[in-house]
């Protein structure tokens, strides 16, 4: 069946010496892998659209196996995201995310929308932290494995949230954030940015001003929560972490 369908590519891997097996997260029909016949070729009409992180508008032959890219045409480059090595770095890491927790052939559009939207952001922001960690959130509870952040993970209870627990997997409050002496206490306004995270798409988002000190911790939870309960090895990390030694 040839369908026209809009998508981001989430991963590209040669395969043999001329062709190109391409991941796409696909608006309307999920997680596609097809290959890309010549895409390895300079000259080729699929050389560019094969990259990740390139949302194209694609023609592609699905089949129960392989699929097969007939055409593509790129929608945006992410032209920004390229040109800046930190981006570029962490745009990475987000399609790696996005590969690992989506499964094949089952759409979700507003996965997708964040998606596009991150990318829009991270191409045209000089700051990006918090719309990337409003994505990852809202992965991680795609996952399955997102941390309880609205009430108390030990007692549900939903005021006084004092700190955030990895081990116990969510926010602690004043009663039993004892539980967990590795816990690291929280500013109300940190604690309510979970939620927002969680719940709120970043097409409601204007901006964000969390400081310097704030994001770089929050950063710091993600990483660590997601080695806890994500399960999946992340080629990406490994760079990033580099990056941050510099
Ligand atoms: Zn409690």
């Amino acid at each position: 069946m040839l369908r026209q369908i809009e998508g981001i590519v989430i991963k590209s891997r040669d395969y043999g010496e001329t062709h190109k097996i391409i991941t796409i997260f696909t608006k309307d029909a999920g997680k596609i892998t097809a290959i890309a016949r010549g895409a390895n070729k300079t000259k080729s009409k699929l050389s560019a659209v094969s990259q990740v992180f390139i949302e194209g508008d694609f023609l592609i032959y699905l089949s129960k196996g392989l699929s097969t890219v007939q055409q593509g045409q790129t929608i945006s480059s992410y032209r920004h995201i390229r040109e800046d090595i930190i981006k570029t770095a962490y745009a990475a890491y987000l399609v790696e995310l996005t590969d690992k927790l989506m499964e094949e052939r089952q759409p979700d559009p507003f996965i997708y929308k964040q998606l596009t939207l991150t990318l829009n952001w991270m191409n045209e922001e000089e700051e990006f932290m918090i719309p990337l960690l409003m994505y990852e959130l809202k992965l991680f509870a795609k996952g399955g494995f997102a941390p309880v952040v609205d009430q108390c993970v030990n007692c549900g209870r939903n005021e006084s949230l004092k700190s955030f627990s990895i081990q116990e997997g969510g926010v602690l409050c004043e009663q039993c954030f004892t539980r967990d002496e590795r816990a690291v206490l929280l500013h109300p306004k940190i604690m309510k940015l979970f939620q927002v995270f969680l719940h709120v798409g970043l097409e409601r988002i204007g901006s964000i001003s969390v400081k310097k000190e704030n994001q770089q911790l929050l950063r710091t939870l993600f990483n660590e929560y997601y080695d806890v309960y994500g399960g999946f090895h992340l080629k990406s990390r490994r760079f990033l972490e580099q990056i941050d030694l510099l």
